[in-house]
């Protein structure tokens, strides 16, 4: 096809790996019409210069899923498009030196196994058969990984670029896109080459992206730091090496010391993750050049002297090589690192491909996803942690440079489910944020909101080196034991700022609403929890709904679930019914315990024997509020809805009532393990699209009596074909680690399942965990194993329902 088409279903602006990736991927589809903008030549950004390191590590169960689908695609793209590439499978070995590192390592070997990789612990002792050269007296273990190696990223872009252009898919390169205008039904975009109509847009434009997002309106959430590696000269006893036994190194990562060491050729290459790092085009004096291809930073090696040195150290026939050649070029970050994928927030027909930090390695698994979001409006794979939606705008430019440095600075830091990283904080405070400071919180955000996650006592260790462990017990383990306590035997109140509320109003809103959901619509007066599946009956989300009046509704939902809950609504939202986003004007306290009811009765004269599920407006302190009947931690309370400037009032009258109560300030630390012990499930843990409705044990909350509601086909056939897993309950015989996320589930030697959360269940002593298990096993009393950090230990399904106060008693009390 020869000069740029007038038109395409979709455009991709951006001909990097990623880019190349997702055109690929769409033809793959069927979606052939479609045409890759790039302003220059491919691979132009950062793919030209990238070092192609291709590893299948991650922490996240998500991205490591698209890791691994890149390192299948790559083995065979190149015969499968007639292109063929350099992609050395070379392996990795990933050095540990604690203890605690090991254990991240046996973490992450447990999810390579359940998604089918083996990756392998070995000892030290076991490290030089794998790599003869590196010194091991000072490690604990490490981790290999056969599936690693690196790619010619540029040899990938083209076979990319190949096998679409030969699907039929059209690369228009020296073609950048300037403007962007939205007609109501298509995007028109202008290049110096003319203007070309698109039903949809990609925005895969790397380390351009927020200058790509801004021709939608888009502020991308995003900052650009400089990354290096240096090439060394060839090695004459490596070389030897290399000859004698017939293949390269592994690829070496000293992740604590924060480098990779690659045999490039017969030298090395040298990556550091150096800390302090440096942040470009981030100041006013520093500005973006309008064009950057092909371009690099100049070198920079003074702030990566302790890498070098440790590297040389490490494995000393480095030390023998001249540094030859020096690359520093711009790499993209988000605030937590991991790229864009997915609808671009508030802009229609318009997705996201971009900010990629890993791009090379990722661009294969990144293609596949895109293209199902564009294609299918959903993913195989719940891809929350890439979602453009769980950033919600607060991200203002200091914010993104502060957490972008941090991450880069940290980008193999362990990630410990009680450390709370200190970079960009205090984004969103509560109106009574220094009242419960002055109570000894210590504070993590959920979506830029502070909030307490447990309260230290005199003597407790606050600092952030105590955070650093993987096991249960540390600093806020009392602390968090008591909070239970004081909310099982008394009443404790816990500050909720950011929770995400929305009212939507207009005739017909209760229609509109119970299409919408799995369940009924609660009548006036009455609340109840909603789950929103998609078309294959999958849980896209779940919010509470209190029937305001017969034409309004108010949504609430998790605060993390801002933007995304509120593009779902919006994209969904019937003709005449009106969206409002109240989250800014609210807040809301949980008070909840055996005492919550006299704790109340001393502020308000509200109609305090109003049954479970139901709301009511009252009066706090002079101030209305809104008083729903309801309690995440599974006893008897009420959620206080404020606005945000009566807030401190009502804490102050509620805080003082409750003192002849035992009232107790508690954490999100607490309110976990509260509901773990309910069997309440937590949005993109336990709940997410990885899941139906039905596998998720929620069929209580499906109306089969309606005739039609979003997934109600899928589910139905599901229920008639036989649900494959089911959530369980187990109580787990963990030692001092409680089962992470994703946590194989055992049985005969096969993984039959995986725990979504687990944790100390105070009220019950002992450690549980939710999660999902093959049906004919998910029996009570059956016994299964769960892989804890490399151990296999002993857990029980429980009975249906919840640990605690099984039939609500409790809670209805
Ligand atoms: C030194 C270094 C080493 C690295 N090593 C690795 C590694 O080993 N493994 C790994 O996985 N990752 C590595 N990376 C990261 C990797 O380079 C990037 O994540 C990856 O290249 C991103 O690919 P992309 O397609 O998203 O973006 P890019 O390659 O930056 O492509 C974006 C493209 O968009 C084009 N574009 C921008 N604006 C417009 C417009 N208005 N119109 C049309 N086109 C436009 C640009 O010209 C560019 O070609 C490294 C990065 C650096 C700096």
């Amino acid at each position: 096809m020869a000069g740029l088409p007038g038109s395409a279903r979709v455009v991709i602006i951006g001909g990097g790996a990623v880019g190349a990736s997702c055109l690929y991927h769409l033809a793959l589809a069927g979606w052939r019409d479609c045409v890759l903008l790039e302003k220059n030549e491919l691979t132009a950004g950062s793919t030209w210069h990238a070092a192609g390191n291709v590893p299948t590590f991650s922490a996240s169960w998500s991205i490591m899923n698209m890791q691994r689908y890149s390192a299948g695609l790559y083995r065979t793209l190149g015969d499968q498009v007639g292109y063929p590439m350099n992609y050395n499978v070379t392996g990795s070995v990933r050095l540990g030196h604690s203890a605690e590192r090991l254990l991240e390592f046996r973490r992450v070997a447990g999810m390579g196994r359940s998604q089918g990789m083996d990756l392998e612990i070995l000892g030290p002792d076991e490290i030089r058969a794998r790599y003869p050269f590196v010194q091991t007296h000072d490690l604990t273990g490490a981790l290999y990984d056969p599936y690693d190696g690196d790619i010619d990223p540029a040899q990938l872009t083209q076979a990319l670029a190949k096998g679409a252009r030969d699907m039929g898919a059209h690369v228009e390169r020296f073609c950048p896109v300037t403007q962007a205008a939205w007609t109501g039904t298509e995007w028109v975009l202008t290049t110096p080459k003319g203007e070309i109509r698109a039903e949809y847009v990609v925005n895969a434009g790397g380390y351009y992206a927020a200058e790509v997002g801004r021709m939608f309106g888009r502020r991308v959430p995003m900052m650009v730091m400089s990354h290096q590696y240096m090439l060394f000269d060839a090695i004459p006893e490596l070389e030897a090496w290399t000859r004698e036994v017939g293949h390269k190194l592994p690829l070496l990562r000293d992740v604590d010391s924060s480098y990779y060491l690659r045999q490039e050729k017969m030298g090395f290459n040298l990556g550091p993750y150096e800390n302090p790092c440096r942040a470009h085009w981030a100041t006013p004096d520093d500005p973006m050049p309008d064009d950057f291809s092909f371009q690099l930073f100049p070198d920079d090696l003074e702030r990566l002297e302790f890498q070098i040195t440790d590297a040389m150290a490490r494995v000393p026939l480095l030390a023998q090589a001249n540094l030859q050649k020096v690359i520093n070029g711009p790499i993209p970050y988000t605030p937590d690192g991991n790229p864009l994928i997915g609808p671009m927030p508030g802009v229609p027909n318009a997705f996201e491909a971009c900010v990629f930090t890993f791009g090379i390695c990722q661009a294969g698994g990144a293609g596949k996803v895109l293209a199902e979001w564009v294609t299918e409006g959903a993913t195989e794979w719940d891809m929350w942690s890439c979602d453009p939606r769980r950033f919600t705008g607060f991200e203002d430019h200091d914010y993104c440079v502060a957490k972008g440095m941090e991450v880069y600075g940290h980008e193999y830091a362990m990630h410990f489910p009680h450390h709370v990283w200190p970079a960009g904080r205090m984004k969103k405070a509560s109106p009574v944020h220094d009242r419960v400071a002055a109570l000894g919180a210590q504070f993590g955000p959920y979506n830029g909101w502070e909030r307490a996650l447990w309260y230290a006592g005199d003597g407790d260790d606050t600092s952030e080196d105590a955070q650093r462990t993987w096991a249960r017990k540390g600093p806020w383990f009392r602390a968090v034991q008591a909070e239970c306590a004081a909310v099982r035997d008394a009443c404790g109140i816990l500050d909720l700022p950011g929770f995400s509320r929305f009212v939507v109003t207009g005739p017909g809103v209760a229609e509109w609403l119970a299409l919408q959901i799995t369940g009924k619509v609660p009548s006036v007066g009455r609340l109840g929890l909603a789950y929103f599946a998609d078309d294959k009956g999958r849980i896209v989300t779940e919010m509470s709904v209190a029937r305001l009046a017969e034409d309004k509704v108010l949504l609430i939902t998790a605060a993390t679930a801002q933007a995304h809950d509120k593009d779902w609504l919006l994209r969904h939202l019937a003709p005449g019914l009106v969206l409002e986003d109240q989250t800014e004007a609210w807040s809301t306290q949980i008070l909840t315990g055996p005492k919550a009811r006299d704790v109340l009765a001393g502020v308000t004269d509200a109609d305090l024997t109003r049954p479970w599920l139901t709301w009511q407006t009252a009066r706090i302190a002079g101030a209305d509020v809104l008083l729903m009947r309801v309690s995440f931690a599974g006893e008897l309370g009420w959620e206080i809805h404020s606005r945000v400037a009566d807030t401190p009032l009502v804490w102050e009258a509620v805080w003082a009532a409750g003192q002849a109560h035992g009232l107790r300030p508690f954490g999100m630390f607490a309110l976990n393990a509260l509901r773990i012990e309910k069997g309440y499930r937590a949005w993109k843990g336990d709940l997410s699209t990885d899941y139906t409705v039905l596998q998720a044990g929620l069929e209580r909350f499906v109306d089969w009596s309606k005739p039609a509601f979003r997934g109600r086909a899928a589910l139905a056939a599901e229920k008639q074909a036989g649900v494959t897993k089911r959530f369980v309950t187990l109580r787990i015989a963990a030692g001092e680690l409680d089962p992470p996320y994703m946590a194989a589930l055992w049985h005969h030697g096969v993984v039959v399942g995986e725990v979504t959360s687990a944790g100390w269940g105070h009220r019950v002593g002992a450690c549980l965990g939710l999660g999902m298990l093959r049906t004919d096993l998910a029996v009570p009393g059956t016994v299964v194993e769960v892989e804890v950090f490399g151990d296999r230990v002993r857990a029980e399904v429980m009975p249906e329902g919840p640990v605690w106060d099984a039939d609500n008693a409790r809670l209805r009390g």
